[in-house]
């Protein structure tokens, strides 16, 4: 679908592999002080000095964590940065550099890969962090996109899962749930559209949704807008999974529990709009959709002051000792067990 939209196709053939690296990184440039030595030999060369070096990987197949059908490949590449970068943030870190690393069947043309390369180059700009190199080859089916992720950060500026205290408030950035419901409507459209290729899809009331799903962001602004609220959490996750299962990494990790209450879940009005059309709950896609790629993290209570109100910032609820275990408060105050469930097994 995506492929045929595009009148030209150039093979990747005929540019050789050199030609083709060559062509699509010309226009990158370097913006961080630390990248010494980018593309163009054997390895890149990164000189941190006193800071800490973080690292992250993800890999990406087609089929299992993205599907072309519905998503442009200029918000693949993006959405491919955004995810990576994302888990620098989750460190309390700031994300310097990028490996891109790429295979594609001879089924996609070189303007394909011009697209996907766009995406990466406008998140490499919004991010600003560096291309610094990759590998391509060639796959027998379908696309598989690997990206590397460097950041930096003061030793102390650090923050891992495994901080929480059995006392502290427990704090999610943003709305949760939305990207788990634009995939559920952009998968209807889908189907719509197979049925009836000619059909006019109406997205209007599903914007934000769709949104969250094909072009989320990391969020880079919270190690800022704690700094300067003079807080440094405790523990820190992306949420990538779905919020409950990150809770469980943060309490298993940092040997506590928590309580985590119903009435106090960030939900946009869109969103809960579109459960209500699917016949969903939304505090189950609240807290067992994924992808949001919002902060999950936990702070002392006497921060309570400082972030109380923050429109940045839910407080969703509180740690607890180990022996208490894991629970959801609902709405009519009874305590459910969080189980992982995750992205995965709500998709299937
Ligand atoms: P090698 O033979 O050492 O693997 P390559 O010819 O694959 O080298 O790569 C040449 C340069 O281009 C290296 O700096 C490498 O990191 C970079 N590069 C290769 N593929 C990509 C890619 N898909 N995206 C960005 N940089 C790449
Ligand atoms: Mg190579």
């Amino acid at each position: 679908m995506i492929e045929d939209k595009n009148p030209q196709r150039t093979s990747i053939a005929q540019l050789g592999e050199f030609g083709l690296i060559e062509h699509l990184t010309k226009n990158f440039q370097i913006n961080q002080t630390s990248t010494l030595k980018g593309i163009g030999d054997d390895a890149a060369v990164l000189n941190f000095k006193d800071k800490k070096t973080i690292v992250s990987t993800d890999l990406l197949i087609e089929g299992v964590h993205f599907d072309l059908a519905y998503m442009p490949l200029k918000h693949l590449g993006y959405k491919a940065v955004v995810v990576n970068v994302s888990d620098i943030c989750a460190m309390n870190a700031k994300a310097t550099q990028i490996t891109v690393s790429i295979a594609v069947s001879n089924r996609f043309p070189l303007e394909a890969l011009e697209e996907l390369y766009e995406g990466i180059a406008l998140a490499a700009n919004e991010y600003k962090v560096d291309l610094i190199g990759g590998d391509t080859t060639s796959s027998q089916k379908g696309m598989i996109i690997s990206i590397t992720v460097i950041g930096e950060a003061d030793e102390n500026e650090i923050v891992y899962r495994n901080g929480a205290k059995a006392t502290d408030l427990l704090v999610v950035t943003g709305d949760i749930g939305a990207a788990y419901m634009g995939l559920q409507v952009l998968e209807r459209e889908k189907q719509v559209f197979q049925v009836n290729p000619n059909s006019q899809p109406d997205l209007d009331a599903y914007t934000y949704l769709i949104e969250r799903q094909l072009k989320p962001e990391a969020r880079k602004d919270v190690r800022t807008l704690l700094h300067a609220l003079e807080i440094k959490p405790t523990s820190m996750i992306d949420i990538s999974d779905g919020l409950s299962s990150e809770i469980i990494h943060l309490c298993k990790q940092s040997k506590v529990g928590c309580n985590l209450y119903e009435d106090k879940l960030p939900l946009d009005p869109q969103f809960i709009n579109v459960c209500e059309e699917f016949d969903i709950d939304s505090t189950t896609v609240a807290i067992n959709g994924g992808e949001d790629y919002e902060l999950l993290f936990t702070i002392p209570i006497d921060n309570f002051e400082k972030i109380k109100g923050n429109p940045n910032f839910t407080i969703i609820g509180h740690m607890t000792e180990e022996t208490e275990g894991i629970h959801l408060v609902t709405r009519a105050n009874t305590k459910i067990p969080l189980k992982a469930r995750g992205w995965n097994a709500l998709s299937e």
